[in-house]
């Protein structure tokens, strides 16, 4: 999506050789112009899907999710990474390692959010060693559910979480696909 890569180019900050900071637009302070942008190029890519929600973890993912939700017209779900008291007993769990933070964390959603009927879509910003993604198609096939693909905002190619997406046969699309952040440049596979 060139519009995303301009912007990457333009206001992303490269921290060491493997963290991309975009605060500006998609993960501190979010553009909501760009977001629906975003939402809608999802909706084309995986509008043969027959998705029926939308799914992905707080906070960062909530933006594009929505978006592509908005233009699916589809209910859009978010894992919680703090179980609340008012989520009822038998919620479902995975525990997912985090890329930026370095810890696990146990990730919920409510039992019945999803059902054996659900075609769901997977949305991140980032994607990394796939861990959050992966994490979450546990959930969605512990529900009975069925993963129609995996959408990503910005996807870091040079760490594994492509190959082991891949490798698990979940159709993964990426919206920028970032080569290499040597030397504090953005390097984009360019299609
Ligand atoms: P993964 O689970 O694929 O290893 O990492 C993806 C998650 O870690 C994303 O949900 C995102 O929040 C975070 N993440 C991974 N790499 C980056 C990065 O370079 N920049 C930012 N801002 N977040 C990242």
């Amino acid at each position: 999506m060139k519009e995303l890569k301009k912007r990457i180019r333009e206001e992303g900050k490269v921290i060491g050789s493997e963290i991309l900071k975009v605060d500006h637009f998609l993960n501190h302070q979010i553009d909501p112009v760009l977001m629906f942008k975003i939402g809608e190029k999802f909706a084309d890519i995986f509008e043969n899907k027959e998705v029926s929600k939308v799914i992905t973890i707080e906070s960062s993912g909530i933006a594009p999710a929505l978006m592509t939700g908005l233009a699916l017209k589809v209910p859009v779900i978010f894992a919680r990474k703090k179980k609340p008291v008012t989520l009822d007993e038998g919620s479902l769990s995975t525990e997912i390692f985090s890329f930026t933070k370095q810890v696990s964390n146990t990730v919920y959603i409510e039992k019945g959010m999803l059902t054996a009927d659900d075609h769901v879509l997977i949305i991140d910003d980032f994607l990394a060693n796939g861990e959050a993604s992966l994490g979450l198609t546990k959930i969605i096939e512990m529900a009975g559910a069925v993963v129609v693909g995996i959408g990503i905002v910005i996807e870091k190619s040079f760490q594994d979480g492509r190959k082991r997406l891949d490798h698990a046969g979940y159709p993964v699309f990426s919206l920028a696909r970032i080569a290499s952040l040597e030397n504090g440049q953005v390097t984009f596979i360019e299609r």
